[in-house]
């Protein structure tokens, strides 16, 4: 029997070996691998310059605490806080973690405790974020939510307006929600949100967790409208696989996160920040971003062109390398078939399949994708329910 509890619905692959884009499995299958390990390796797997960093930092020292400075520390918040425009920055080790932080954050700046976030959202199983999280789904069984947050549907600037109020502290949003099927925000309704919680003293929080380090085309996805946020919240692409988080918040900010106020053992672990700070080189470059958001716009078209005419296809939609595939019908069934064929992609909600290849993703590979989704799709017809 196993000994993990059952949390996950496993797939029948396990990997062997991992490099760029293709997962090795164990039993000598190759598959092309546009997931990403859930938006997670954004370089491919194993990139060579963050492997270096690692093992450099590995032979320096692993861990010593928080009691000490480290310029590892000073050198990735620094690079965070120029690429997003914000200025202070905490070290969690997920994407959860750095959720939790900012609502605590928020909730301390402000000294109010209600916060917006909406439908279909995304943010995480902590109990903190599982609250702001806008899908019933997530909650089933683990009793009475935290208090005090409101959830909306997405891009209703009308629900808003009539929600948001003085003892608003804070809204969180994603600027495409990831998990809850690819849906991207409005730049009227961003922008509606911007001024609301300018005016009501509320702060913007922008769950970039999936969206950030350079998946939409942009550092972050709020680059791609006119709005700087007071907080985002990083992780999943920020260590190519190794576990950490971030909260980068305006310096107004500064006094509400003082001595003793939050904290976390591991936060700002050298080596995760050693994979932090070697990605960050890359992603963040504007040529590497070019020739993302190029890959993109050509997987973009190819899907559209070659999918687009299929019954089962109802809509693709994205940004940069955040596409989704929305089709009449389940989705588990095609990601299914689509393995059949050495091919992984993932699920956003029930009827979405979700593209997450790496950002350095090569056009072959993007060619070959579209391929077999074209071969899949053609050939799952009870999916067309
Ligand atoms: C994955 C994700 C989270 C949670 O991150 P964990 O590292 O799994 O805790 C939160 N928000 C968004 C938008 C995500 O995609």
């Amino acid at each position: 029997m196993s000994h993990l509890f059952p949390t996950y619905g496993r797939w029948e692959v396990e990997p062997e070996s991992a490099k760029g884009s293709y997962i090795k499995a164990v039993d000598g299958k190759n598959y092309l691998d546009f997931t990403s390990g859930i938006g997670v390796c954004n370089l491919g797997h194993c990139h060579p310059e963050v492997e270096d960093a690692v093992l450099k930092q590995m032979k320096k020292y692993w861990h010593v605490s928080n009691l000490f400075p480290q310029s590892i520390q000073e050198q990735a918040a620094k690079q965070l806080a120029v690429a997003s425009g914000l200025d202070l920055v905490f070290f969690a080790n997920s994407g959860a973690e750095a959720n939790e932080a900012a609502i605590k954050l928020a909730r301390k700046a402000t000294n109010r405790s209600k916060i917006i976030s909406f439908t279909n959202s995304f943010h995480g199983r902590t109990f903190g974020s599982m609250a702001a999280t806008g899908q019933d789904k997530i909650k089933q069984g683990f009793g009475p939510m935290l208090e005090t947050f409101v959830h909306l549907p997405f891009n209703d600037s009308a629900a808003l307006l009539a929600e948001i109020d003085d003892q608003t502290a804070a809204i969180v949003l994603e600027i495409v929600q990831g998990e809850g099927g690819i849906n991207v925000v409005e730049a009227e309704f961003i922008a509606t949100i911007k001024k609301a919680c300018e005016e009501k003293g509320a702060l913007l929080i922008v769950d970039e967790i999936q969206t950030g380090i350079g998946r939409t085309g942009k550092p972050f996805a709020f680059q791609h409208y006119p709005i700087v946020p007071d907080i985002i919240t990083v992780a999943k692409g920020l260590g190519s696989g190794f576990p950490i988080g971030a909260v980068v918040g305006s310096g107004k900010l500064k006094d509400a996160f003082g001595p003793g106020s939050h904290g976390s053992t591991f936060g700002g672990n050298p080596v995760a920040l050693s994979a932090a700070l070697a990605t960050m080189k890359i992603v963040f470059s504007e040529t590497f971003l070019n020739e993302a958001v190029n890959t993109g716009q050509y997987l973009f078209t190819q899907l559209e062109a070659k999918l687009g005419h299929l019954e089962i296809v109802k809509d693709i939609r994205g940004l940069g390398l955040m596409i989704g595939i929305e089709i009449s019908g389940q989705v588990a069934e095609v990601l299914g078939e689509l393995r059949l064929n050495e091919f992984l992609a993932l699920p956003a909600g029930k009827n979405v399949i979700r593209l997450l290849p790496p950002l350095n993703v090569e056009k072959n590979e993007v060619d070959k994708a579209v391929e077999l989704l074209l071969k899949s799709l053609s050939n799952v017809p009870s999916a067309a329910v």
